[in-house]
């Protein structure tokens, strides 16, 4: 499932093509992946020029000249193919520059989603508009989590995965993040101590920014015929490691269901 990392590694990717570049063609080749996609998507789409892209947690922003930014959201299964050599049954939307670049939003299971909002309005999109910070960057501090985890009685990992207190935290990251800060991922989340959301702040931007350094490596292959966009693999300390040793004092990584996911971490190093 593409997590934050992935969907900036796939906006990056898609700039190359698309900033600045015109729309000669837009291909709806169904009507809906999660939900219908909008009645005047190619209409609006088709001459437009893309004056700039971006991402708000997991969705991708594709700015044009109408006034109006394409949202889109990967889901669990969406990736966008460049310059495909053929089309295939899971190419659902399809984008091509007057230069001639042929883009293809790939989604078979079709949890992804594709949106036109206007542009002065992205903020007050649905979706976007109770979200809390951008995880990087300069949103994220260690004041805005003491004052919206203050008094609650919630795990602190289920509260990261909250988007109203960050944005697009997956469940990888928060793993991985809480690792790094020593924090255990039941203790309530009004009980960590100003000292550990200090080392917790810092530990989130640092997992976000290798996992996107990771996935620019991987933007070498980016322009081959076929070119994935958007999946790469990384050496994790806890996620997915069940029973191997942690990677600080050796002791078994332990894995538990919380919240109807996963988590990972080490009973010794997370307190
Ligand atoms: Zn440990």
């Amino acid at each position: 499932m593409p997590e934050l990392p992935e969907v900036e590694t796939t906006v990056r990717g898609l700039a190359r093509y698309l900033d600045g570049a015109r729309l000669a063609r837009v291909e709806l080749r169904r009507a809906d992946l999660r939900r219908p996609f909008p009645v005047d998507l190619v209409q609006v789409l088709t001459g437009a020029t893309v004056t700039g892209l971006g991402r708000r947690a997991k969705y991708g922003l594709i700015q044009t000249d109408r006034g109006q930014t394409m949202v889109f959201h990967l889901g669990m299964s969406g990736r966008w193919r460049i310059e495909p050599e053929e089309l295939g049954p899971h190419d659902h939307l399809i984008l091509e520059t007057t230069s001639g670049h042929v883009l293809a939003l790939c989604d078979p299971r079709r949890f992804g989603s594709v949106d036109l909002v206007p542009t002065d309005a992205l903020d007050q999109w649905p979706r976007f508009a109770a979200m809390g910070p951008e995880p990087v960057g300069d949103g994220l501090t260690a004041r805005h989590l003491k004052t919206a985890l203050a008094g609650r009685s919630a795990a602190i990992k289920l509260m990261l995965l909250d988007q109203r207190i960050v944005a697009g935290l997956g469940n990888i990251y928060v793993c991985e993040a809480l690792f790094r800060a020593g924090i255990a991922p039941l203790k309530p989340a009004g009980r960590v101590s100003g000292a550990a959301l200090d080392r917790l702040v810092p530990a989130i931007k640092a997992v976000i920014a290798e996992a996107i350094a990771a996935g620019g490596s991987t933007l070498r292959d980016f322009a081959q015929p076929d070119g994935q966009l958007g999946y790469f693999s990384k050496q994790f300390d806890v996620y997915d490691r069940t029973g191997q040793p942690c990677t600080r004092c050796g002791s078994a990584v332990a894995r538990f269901a919380q919240g109807g996911r996963s988590t990972w971490h080490c009973p010794r190093c997370q307190k």
